[in-house]
C-alpha cells in the first residue's frame, strides 16, 4: 500500500464531495437562489409576474412560446398626498413614476431583452389602481397628444401589439365615460392605433381566441386563456356563450364590470378576476355576487389571485370552496387589505382541505398597525399581524414560475426595495393539480 495515497474511504468521499458540488450547477441553471437575481426563465416555461409598485395591480406573463400579457398597470393617488398610515409605500421607491417602475421591471424581465415588444395589455377594469389615475401635473407624452399615468406610461415607452378592454370601442356601459382619465386613456388609444398600429378590441366572456400564443402555439397545445367573465356576463361553461349575472335594466358597478380568466397550461390553472365582488352584506342584491357565478364554470385552480386586493367584498366561501387554490396572491395597497374576516376564509379548512400559502405584496410599513386598530380594533389587528408572521410572504414581487408542459411550479419573492431586487425567498415544488372536471 502506497503510503502516500489516502485511504479509499477518504477518496470516495473527496470523489462524492467533488459531484456533489457540481451538481447543483447543472440543475440549477433556471433555478431561483435567495440573495442571487432571479434567473431568467426558459422557452416552454410560463412566468406570471406579480409587480408591487405599492399603488395598484400588475401583472406580467411570460407565456410558453415567448408571448407577452402585461394585465393592468395600476397607479392610484399622487405621491404627496398618500396617507402614510393607510397607503403602502411606493415601490421601489417615490423617483419614478409607477408606470415608469412597471417598464423598468418588464424590460429586465422580458425574454426578448429591453427592446421586446407588448404582444398583449389588458385593463381589468378603468379604476385608477388598474389602469393609472390622471392627475394634473402627470407629464405629456412626447407627442403631446395624452399624458402619462399606468398605462399610457406603460404603453408610451414599450410597443404594445394589442390591447383588451372591457368596452371598447363605445366606453358607454353601464354609463358613458367621459371623466379626465377616460378621455386621456382614449386619447393614448387613439394615437397609438394610428401611430403605432395598436390593436384595440373588446374581451368577451366565454372566447378562448383572444390572448393566445402569438409565436408558435403549435408547440403548446395544453395553453388556453379562457375568458370568464366581462361587464358582469359570465360564460355558461358552454362553447363561447355567457349571460348577464344582473337582471335587465339593472347595471353593474365598475369593480363587477372587471374581466375574469382562466389561464391553463397543461396541469396548471391560474385565476384573475380584477375587483369583482362576491361576499355580500345581508341587505345586498343577490345578483351583486358574481364570483359564485364565475366560481362554478372556472372549477379548481392551482393559483389564485385574490378579487379586490384584500377588501371584505371579494372571496366568499362559495367561491373559494370550488377554486380551492393551493397559493393564493394577494396585491394590497392599504392598511385595511385584507380584513380579518376575509383572511379567515382564504385560511378557513372547512372551506377546503388541505394547505394553501399566502403571498402578499404589501404588509408592513410605519403606521400600519395604528390604522389597523382603528379599523378593526386591537384584538383583530394583533391577530391580523401574528397571522402575518406565520403566512408564505408579506412583501415583495410575487413570480409564479410554471415549469414546461405545466406539471409542476414554484413561487418565488422577489425584493421590492430596488429595481433589481434580489430573490427573497423561494416556495415549492408544488404539483400542479390537474383539476377534475376544470
Ligand atoms: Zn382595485
Amino acid at each position: 500500500m502506497n503510503p502516500l495515497r489516502p485511504p479509499l474511504r477518504f477518496r470516495l468521499w473527496s470523489a462524492a464531495f467533488v459531484v456533489g458540488a457540481l451538481l447543483p450547477l447543472r440543475a440549477t441553471a433556471a433555478e431561483p437562489a435567495v440573495g442571487q437575481p432571479l434567473p431568467r426563465g426558459e422557452r416552454g416555461m410560463l412566468d406570471i409576474h406579480t409587480i408591487n409598485t405599492g399603488t395598484g395591480d400588475a401583472a406580467f406573463f411570460i407565456l410558453p412560446d415567448g408571448t407577452t400579457l402585461l394585465l393592468d398597470a395600476g397607479a392610484v393617488n399622487r405621491t404627496g398626498e398618500r396617507d402614510p398610515n393607510y397607503d403602502a409605500p411606493q415601490r421601489p421607491d417615490r423617483s419614478q413614476r409607477p408606470g415608469q417602475a412597471i417598464v423598468a421591471y418588464i424590460r429586465r424581465v422580458h425574454p426578448e431583452g429591453a427592446a421586446g415588444a407588448l404582444d398583449y395589455a389588458a385593463l381589468t377594469h378603468f379604476h385608477g389602481d388598474h389602469m393609472g389615475t390622471l392627475l394634473p401635473d402627470s407629464p405629456a407624452s412626447k407627442s403631446g397628444a395624452y399624458q402619462l399615468t399606468g398605462i399610457t406610461d406603460v404603453g408610451d415607452a414599450i410597443r404594445i401589439r394589442t390591447l383588451l378592454d372591457r368596452d371598447w370601442p363605445d366606453y358607454n356601459y353601464p354609463a358613458p365615460s367621459g371623466g379626465a382619465m377616460m378621455l386621456n386613456y382614449r386619447a393614448f388609444l387613439k394615437w397609438q392605433a394610428y401611430h403605432q398600429g395598436l390593436q384595440v378590441a373588446r374581451f368577451e366572456a366565454g372566447r378562448a381566441d383572444q390572448i393566445v400564443l402569438r409565436k408558435s402555439p403549435r408547440e403548446f397545445p395544453q395553453f388556453e386563456v379562457r375568458n370568464i367573465a366581462a361587464n358582469a356576463r359570465v360564460w355558461t361553461g358552454t362553447g363561447t356563450t355567457a349571460r348577464s349575472r344582473y337582471p335587465a335594466g339593472v347595471l353593474p358597478n365598475e369593480n363587477n364590470c372587471s374581466l375574469a380568466f382562466r389561464l391553463t397550461y397543461g396541469a396548471f390553472a391560474y385565476f384573475n378576476g380584477g375587483d369583482m365582488a362576491g361576499h355580500l352584506t345581508p341587505t345586498a342584491a343577490a345578483w351583486t355576487d358574481l364570483e359564485s357565478a364565475v366560481a362554478w364554470v372556472t372549477g379548481p385552480v392551482d393559483v389564485h389571485d385574490l378579487n379586490h386586493h384584500g377588501t371584505p367584498d371579494g372571496a366568499n366561501t362559495f367561491f373559494l370552496s370550488v377554486l380551492q387554490p393551493r397559493v393564493h396572491i394577494l396585491s394590497t395597497y392599504a392598511s385595511s387589505q385584507p380584513g380579518p374576516d376575509l383572511l379567515r376564509r382564504l385560511l378557513s379548512e372547512k372551506i377546503y382541505p388541505g394547505p394553501r400559502d399566502v403571498f402578499m405584496t404589501n404588509t408592513h410599513w410605519p403606521g400600519r398597525r395604528e390604522h389597523m386598530v382603528k379599523l378593526y380594533g386591537e384584538k383583530e389587528a394583533a391577530w391580523l399581524v401574528e397571522q402575518f408572521g406565520k403566512i408564505a410572504s408579506t412583501q415583495g414581487h410575487v413570480v409564479v414560475r410554471v415549469a414546461p408542459g405545466g406539471s409542476s411550479y414554484r413561487v418565488t419573492v422577489v425584493d421590492d426595495r430596488k429595481p433589481d431586487g434580489a430573490v427573497q425567498s423561494v416556495h415549492g415544488p408544488y404539483q400542479a393539480r390537474g383539476a377534475v372536471g376544470r
